[in-house]
């Protein structure tokens, strides 16, 4: 039994801190034994690892990061914007998805990825096992550009600190970049996605999988394949992380 276990007791008496280390301890052991019926599954335990640490990556927390981008006015985009779509998910998934900015249903609702291309990503995230509230989804600029045009460089370098941070607070395993502009930002190149997708990549110690915006997949049918070929790598890594737990 580890030191944290035997520490229970007291810790309940102690700060919060002291009792989700407590805990967390006790999961790890419960799952050490073989216990179900906990949720003592690896991406459990290492949200729950996060929270001992009081987050990654020394980053706020994500309503904290939020609440620093405040009524955001760092680019021209917040001129035309009526609503700053910050993200939404699980706060501590261990996959994301990062678009390239909102359309305009995202701009009205404040949501991501809510409009046609929102409801053919929520069918992908469904196809692998997942649900909307599972993984998180962002975008690399927050307000949307104008008629839908490519975020430009200065927008993407007002803005998308703010996606790195977000990224540093979530901590996931897994990104899964769509279109060219996210996986070009996230990767640091300027390659085409047509060369980007299906081929693993890293960011910050994250694995990250590109593959086609779903934007672009609702005009180009054929390439809906190529992309399930994507999300099948992207299933077997992460199921194979899992460590069958
Ligand atoms: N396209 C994106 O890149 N992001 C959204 O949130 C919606 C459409």
């Amino acid at each position: 039994m580890t030191e944290e276990i035997q520490g229970f007791g007291e810790a309940q008496e102690a700060d919060p801190e002291a009792l989700v280390q407590a805990l967390a301890g006790w999961l790890r052991h419960l799952a050490e034994l073989g216990w179900r019926g906990w949720d003592c599954s690896e991406s459990t335990l290492r949200i729950v690892d996060r929270w001992k640490r009081g987050q990654t990556g020394g980053e706020p927390p994500l309503d904290a990061l939020r609440a620093e981008l405040g009524d955001c006015r760092r680019c021209k985009l917040h001129r035309s914007r009526r609503h700053i779509v910050f993200g939404e998910g699980n706060p501590g998934a261990d996959l994301v998805f990062v678009g390239e900015g909102p359309g305009q249903e995202e701009d009205e609702q404040g949501r991501p990825f809510v409009g046609r291309a929102g409801q053919l990503l929520s069918k992908i995230i469904q196809a692998i096992g997942r649900t909307r509230e599972d993984v998180y989804i962002c975008n690399v600029v927050k307000c949307r550009p104008p008629g839908n045009r490519v975020p430009e460089p200065d927008e993407v370098a007002a803005c998308a600190p703010f996606l790195k941070r977000q990224l540093r607070a979530i901590g996931p395993r897994f990104l899964c970049t769509l279109g060219a502009v996210a996986s070009q930002y996230v990767l640091g190149t300027d390659a085409p996605i047509s060369a980007l997708r299906g081929k693993w990549q890293t960011f910050e110690g994250i694995r990250v999988m590109p593959t086609y915006h779903p934007a672009y997949l609702l005009r180009h049918v054929d390439l809906k394949r190529q992309t399930w070929n994507d999300m099948k790598l992207l299933m077997a890594a992460m199921d194979n992380s899992e460590g069958g737990a």
